[in-house]
């Protein structure tokens, strides 16, 4: 099997949930976490995920993508967690500008049962990340997972950004998430600024829509993992739960 990077990187890891990967003396029939199909498999997680050599080579974009097509979640925190167990996704960077509007369009179309053109808002989602948001903007005083809730807003709503409604509710999506991000926040978290934008996304989506998402408490898995968490200072913290 040709090695690419995400796979040497990933080789130990389970890339569903991040847990280690045990060899199997004895290969078992094994349906892949991701693609669905089933091979002889010689090797597991120890919560049960097979991942196929195939999947194995997947980037992370590929990931956030097959996740959310065969999730029937409502909650964009739950979502968003399974997504950012793989160890795929980065502890930091543009992954989760994608992250955050791909989660949004995924919850919002099974909670109004519409998920017909699902596929394809997310693939204007990422289109737009990527050429709009591909890189962390601190450097100009803002978070991409903010902007990736107005990404989720023009791609739902089919918002024409020269239109005055469609500016006025872009920019304040993002504004309510960038005040409570400037207010909670410090730098090199994506983590928690994925649950703060997801969190006031869905308070917006209550307000503007009437949209009421089930949105669980986010309880960070990533504090020992993430050298810049700030611990005890963020609301998010929870030793608990946190890997190792
Ligand atoms: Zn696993
Ligand atoms: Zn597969």
């Amino acid at each position: 099997m040709e090695q690419t990077k995400n796979s040497i990187e990933n080789e130990n890891y389970c890339l569903v949930c991040g847990n280690e990967v045990i060899h199997l003396v004895k290969p078992v029939s094994a349906e892949c976490s991701f693609c669905g199909k089933t091979f002889l498999a010689d090797s597991a997680c120890v919560e049960n995920h097979y991942v196929c050599d195939d999947c194995l080579k997947l980037e992370a974009k590929e990931i956030v993508k097959l996740v959310c097509l065969r999730s029937a979640k409502t909650d964009p925190i739950d979502l968003a967690m399974e997504i950012m167990a793989s160890p795929a996704i980065k502890m930091h960077g543009p992954d989760h500008h994608f992250i955050t509007p791909a989660v949004l369009l995924t919850v919002v179309a099974n909670y109004t049962n519409s998920r017909n053109e699902l596929e394809e808002q997310i693939q204007k989602a990422e289109d737009l990340a990527t050429k709009f948001a591909p890189t962390c903007s601190w450097h100009l005083g803002t978070c991409g997972a903010a902007l990736g809730t107005s990404i989720f807003l023009i791609v739902w709503k089919g918002l024409d950004p020269e239109d005055e409604n469609s500016w006025t509710e872009g920019n304040l999506i993002v504004s309510n998430s960038l005040k409570r991000i400037a207010e909670l926040g410090s730098p090199r978290c994506c983590k928690r600024d994925t649950y703060i934008a997801l969190e006031e996304a869905t308070e917006f989506l209550r307000q503007k829509y009437g949209i009421l998402l089930p949105v669980s408490e986010a309880k960070c898995n990533f504090s020992l993992r993430n050298r810049s968490c700030k611990r005890e200072d963020c609301i998010f913290f929870n030793l608990k739960y946190s890997l190792v």
